[in-house]
């Protein structure tokens, strides 16, 4: 034991390896280091060899220094907040990737002044919504909605429906966090039933801004009404339309999803919005409107505490600039279209001996927005284990079970992660045969 103890080699002779090297510069020295010292302690264990230390350093060595992992999203739902709702599309990371050095964010580069943070990104916003005086953008949806209640209703009055009190998940309650603010709530109507007459009686001298929330993850049917914005306008005070989702202009397929084009029309001084989810761009809050409003919030001292970074908006910018994004993409996809995919995937892993089939399925738009959209799906049926072994395999597939299978909906998996999607149903091995 003691002689195999003397032949493991020593740290800076295996660090001297080319692999482990080069390593070295992606993923920084500390953690090669951890791998060669892994590697040591599995020899002096007597797992390995003496002579297989920096073979098995190198095999140690994790792929990137991050360890959040880039996942294939089967689970049908389009934007699945665990996995990080809106999928960026090739032209938002090609944006990021370049904004990651320095950058004229907020650098006029024919004067050499100083010039307004992430003025591009806003135009491009302005150019998308035509009836955006002014805009302005924050880090998520929450931010854009406490910074106008910072801003404008601290020590006053927030006049919103009872029936839009709604708790955003994971916790979160949108009442809660208008609170905070310092914000009073004037709650009007009822669950079900809120009138414009509700909101004019509660309007005085002490309201701020009359809040709409958009119901954007639950659904109210039945003997149901609520106030619209228009009628709302009508009341003399501003109207501020949370409208969750972020789509700019009404959506064929979700006529029941307020977009920020037809809500500013109907006299909403200020629509607030996600950036990740209908939009499908990066994580960030929007804010449109009335140029008086939004410069009044954006000047507020909050408004530098819930600024977005330079990344965030390159990619805002190519999302709104650019080509057709993932969620687009996923939203629209043909069924027919997404069951001659399952059946191509399943014919061909049965081939093979897997117990795969191409299902029909239904999937959602998510945490997103559209709650009760179905949209028709396909997907790859497999036996039940699949499921954990994909999640946690080499390229992770998350799923969703569905009496007693595993199922793989294509509907949020792009066309072109169909071979990786195949390659990692094969990778997993198991009580075989399944037949
Ligand atoms: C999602 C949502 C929010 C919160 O937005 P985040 O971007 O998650 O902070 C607020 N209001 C509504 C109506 C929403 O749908």
């Amino acid at each position: 034991m003691a002689d195999v103890r003397r032949m493991i080699p020593r740290t800076d002779a295996v660090l001297a390896d080319r692999r482990l090297a080069e390593a070295a510069h992606r993923l920084g020295s500390e953690t090669v280091k951890a791998a060669v010292r892994q590697a040591q302690e599995q020899a002096r264990a007597g797992a390995i060899p003496p002579e297989d230390v920096t073979d098995e350093a190198v095999a140690l060595l994790p792929g990137t220094v991050c360890r959040m992992r880039p996942v294939i999203n089967a689970t049908g739902v389009v934007l699945h907040t665990n996995l990080g709702r809106a999928s960026l599309s090739a032209a938002a990371r090609h944006a990021v990737r370049e904004a990651s050095g320095p950058t004229d964010v907020e650098l006029d580069l024919h004067t050499g002044t100083r010039a307004r943070r992430g003025r591009t990104a806003l135009a491009a916003l302005r150019e998308r919504v035509p009836s955006a005086a002014a805009v302005h953008v924050v880090n998520n949806g929450a931010a854009a909605l406490v910074l106008p209640a910072t801003a404008l209703a601290a020590g006053r009055e927030i006049v919103i429906s009872r029936g839009e009190m709604v708790e955003i998940g994971d916790g979160f309650r949108l009442p809660e966090l208008l609170v905070s603010t310092g914000a009073r709530l004037r709650e009007v109507g009822t669950t079900n039933r809120t009138t414009v007459a509700d909101y004019a009686c509660a309007i005085g001298p002490d309201t701020a801004f009359v809040l709409k929330v958009h119901p954007s993850n639950f659904h109210i049917t039945g003997f149901t009404h609520a106030a619209d914005v228009r009628e709302l306008a009508a009341l003399g005070v501003p109207v501020i339309h949370d409208i969750g989702s972020g789509l700019l202009s009404p959506h064929p397929l979700l006529p029941d999803e307020p977009d920020a084009e037809t809500q500013l029309r109907a006299g909403a001084s200020l629509v607030t919005a996600s950036g990740d989810k209908l939009l499908g761009g990066p994580q960030c809050g929007l804010l449109l409107g009335k140029e008086e409003l939004v410069r009044t919030v954006s000047r507020h001292p909050l408004a530098r505490a819930l600024r977005v970074d330079k990344l965030t908006l390159a990619a805002l910018e190519a999302t709104l600039a650019g080509p057709q994004t993932p969620t687009a993409a996923a939203l629209s996809a043909d069924p027919a279209a997404l069951v001659h995919r399952a059946q191509r995937l399943a014919s061909a892993l049965s081939a093979e001996g897997i117990d795969a089939q191409a299902v029909d399925s239904a999937a959602t738009v998510g945490g997103g927005g559209a709650p009760g959209v179905t949209l028709p799906s396909a997907a790859l049926s497999l036996p039940e284990r699949y499921a954990a072994a994909l999640r946690t395999g080499p390229v992770p597939v998350v799923g969703r079970l569905e009496a007693g299978r595993c199922l793989l909906d294509l509907r949020a998996v792009p066309p072109d992660d169909d071979e990786r999607l195949a390659t990692a149903v094969r990778s997993v091995t198991g009580p075989a045969p399944e037949r």
